[in-house]
């Protein structure tokens, strides 16, 4: 298959991501941030985080992972489809739970309120198994050994460094009600983890 349908398909699900969150990252801006939690480690793996998310775009637009291409075929681009449909779907509702609690880093917001319901009800953090299905998605639909896992491979280095420091915060904040959420919840993955 030309790899022009995973270009395409990239091209779009970037833009909707994009559209997904601009909102909320102008919204947050109006509320003030009441204490932060990001180190010098955060802001290198948000860094990274960005530059990865830009690797398939530039193989979109120039050759220069063409070294690294491989053919395309149906089943996994349609696998990756499915993930990306499923993943974008999870970002939007994730970021429609948290509202004006969401913040790009680990921050508390003036009148920070616990997020349980909606997507939250299960899992405790969404947004990140949305970004790690996006990510399968992206790899398995660019044909590319570079551009296919790169986002994927800065979103698991990012999450495996925040996880535990914005559940601690999240304890520091809420308490009690935070250590009930996480006896009836799991981290990423509904009844697994
Ligand atoms: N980890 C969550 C949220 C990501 S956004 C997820 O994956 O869905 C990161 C910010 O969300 C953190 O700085 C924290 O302030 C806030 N946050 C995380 N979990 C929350 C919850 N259950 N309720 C309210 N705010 C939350």
């Amino acid at each position: 298959m030309s790899p022009w349908f995973g270009k395409a398909i990239i091209l779009a699900s970037s833009i909707v991501m994009v559209v997904i969150r601009a909102p909320h990252g102008q919204r947050s801006r109006g509320v003030k941030v009441v204490r932060s939690s990001r180190g010098p480690l955060e802001i290198v793996l948000l860094t990274l985080a960005w530059l990865a998310f830009f690797v398939p775009l530039v193989w979109v637009a120039a050759p220069i992972f063409a070294f690294a291409d491989y053919p395309l075929h149906p089943v996994p681009l349609l696998a990756g489809v499915v993930c990306l449909a499923v993943g974008l779907w999870l970002f939007a509702r994730s970021h429609a739970d948290l509202g004006t609690n969401w913040s790009i880093t680990l921050e508390v917001r003036e009148k920070h309120q616990l997020v349980t319901q909606g997507v939250y009800q299960t899992v405790r953090h969404p947004m990140y198994s949305a970004l790690l299905l996006y990510s399968l998605g992206q790899a398995l639909v660019v044909p590319n050994w570079i551009a296919g896992p790169s986002y994927g491979v800065a979103m698991a280095i990012l999450f495996a460094f925040r996880l535990g420091p914005e559940e601690r915060m999240m304890l520091n904040e809420f308490g009690k009600d935070y250590e009930a959420y996480m006896e009836r919840t799991k981290r990423l993955v509904p009844g697994v983890w």
